[in-house]
């Protein structure tokens, strides 16, 4: 019997047939005690920073925040390798009491004559915040000896939430753009915001743009390189996939450089598509690029199309809970599992704001548990509650669903097939059938009881 905590209880809402839309606790700190699967603000500006592949990345602070490696948070590059490395400071008890500057510049000024880097990012973790290191004051005094940009991340991991760490890299990367020359960058041109090529989908999102006629002048920050994001400011639209990590920096240079955004998602067929077409419909002037939209379109559901039929098939009637960072891609998941034939039974989200929770009420079937901030213990309630059949999210929830013997699909950092685009549909079908139809799950104890099947007893 698992049990909500007192604190937590306006964070969780069952979505009720015909009842108007409720309202749910969200955008606060996590309540105590209830261990929540958010990550602290340095890891936040990680995942956003860290897919810049020329860049150096300087995790200014104890070893142990370095932990998040590229082993662990893939990002794929077409070139440079240099953002593979994690570099760290390694801060120890006299840098404590002493300080940590002449420390960073020793290791910024060696990594840079190194490594030849195009831009440096320095993360700072908690530590540096309690002991007050001036990291602003020694990027500047780097970037000036070494004439490469070198930006402070300001993301304490104390300060707040994942989102804050958003906002510190958003903040870092506006300080590159505008510093590059636009002057050869056509009428026809985008930026792909929050688009991270986990597993090469900036590469076929890229394509597809290319085969409609738009050029992308730079992905933030998936397979980025600075001098690209440095000249982001040629673009005439921003498109922003991953909204809480990017909106931001979308705000920042609608603000600065009249750059408007739209907010799109490239999972799933209806989804993907509307991307094209918002992307197409904002070039009138050129009605070829509508036409090669249709045409591109058309030609890529008609491919897949077959396949994705042979899986619904197979996995109609199946139920699925979606735990995700943000709630944007939540509600792509919603329509993908829908034109499988599966329902959505349990939603939640680490770091969805008011509007988000509104959202996902009205495309939700009623009946549908909608969570904030969510915990283990809690996922594992709802997920025996609604008898599951998958578990959609990323490395923290996958021991979740295999220890309560559950399909899983990693739909996070940590994923290899691209899940994107036309083509991500299918790989996601794919997946999501081979682990929801596995006959592994007919021996996890709970299946097993029910079924009646015996399992080994483990040695005494
Ligand atoms: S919470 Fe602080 S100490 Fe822990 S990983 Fe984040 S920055 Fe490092």
């Amino acid at each position: 019997m698992i049990e909500l905590l007192p604190d937590r209880e306006k964070q969780v809402l069952r979505k009720r047939a015909e009842a108007p839309v409720a309202e749910i606790a969200c955008n606060k700190a996590s309540a105590a005690g209830s261990v929540s699967q958010r990550a602290c603000v340095f890891c936040g500006s990680r995942v956003v920073l860290y897919p810049v592949a020329d860049a150096l990345h300087v995790v200014h602070g104890p070893i142990g925040c370095a932990a998040y490696t590229w082993d662990i948070r893939g990002s794929l590059s077409s070139g440079p390798q240099l953002y593979r490395h994690s570099f760290s400071t390694d801060l120890q008890e006299m840098d404590v009491i002493y300080g940590g500057e002449k420390k960073l510049e020793a290791a910024l000024l060696e990594l840079i004559a190194h490594h030849r880097p195009k831009a440096a990012f320095i993360y700072s973790t908690c530590i540096v915040g309690l002991i007050g290191d001036d990291v602003s004051a020694v990027c500047r005094r780097v970037s000036e000896k070494t004439g490469i940009p070198v930006l402070g991340v300001h993301s304490e991991g104390f300060k707040g939430t994942k989102k804050d760490g958003y906002k510190a890299a958003c903040e870092a990367l506006s300080k590159l753009v505008g510093t590059g020359d636009t002057r050869d960058i056509g009428p026809y041109a985008i930026n792909i915001l929050g688009e991270f090529n986990l597993a090469g989908e900036a590469w076929i999102i890229r394509d597809y743009y290319r085969r409609m006629g738009l050029d992308v002048v730079a992905t933030l920050t998936g397979d980025a390189r600075i001098e690209d994001i440095r000249r982001a400011h040629g673009a005439k639209l921003n498109l922003v996939q991953c909204s809480g990590s990017m909106t931001n920096l979308a705000k920042m240079m609608e603000r600065d450089y009249g750059i408007p955004y739209k907010r799109v998602s490239y999972f799933g067929i209806e989804d993907v598509s509307a991307a094209l077409y918002e992307a197409a419909k904002f070039f009138p002037q050129d009605p070829g690029i509508l036409e090669r939209t249709q045409d591109l379109v058309r030609q890529e559901v008609a491919a897949i199309h077959p396949q994705l039929q042979h899986f619904k098939r197979k996995l109609v009637g199946k139920r699925a809970a979606i735990y995700v960072g943000g709630s944007f891609k939540a509600f792509s998941l919603i329509r993908i599992l829908r034109l499988l034939g599966m329902e959505t039974s349990v939603v939640g989200s680490q770091t969805g704001d008011a509007d988000d929770y509104r959202q996902l009420q009205e495309i939700c079937d009623p009946g549908t548990i909608i969570v904030d901030d969510s915990n283990p213990l809690e996922l594992a309630k709802f997920c025996l509650e609604k008898d599951v059949d998958l578990f959609i999210g990323g490395v923290k929830e996958r021991p979740i669903a295999y220890k309560l013997g559950i399909g899983f699909c990693d739909h996070n950092h940590e994923r290899k097939e691209p899940l994107a685009g036309f083509v991500g549909m299918v790989n996601f079908a794919k997946e999501v059938y081979a682990s929801v139809a596995s006959p592994v799950w007919q021996f996890a104890p709970r299946r097993a009881r029910r079924a009646n099947i015996s399992t080994p007893l483990p040695p005494a």
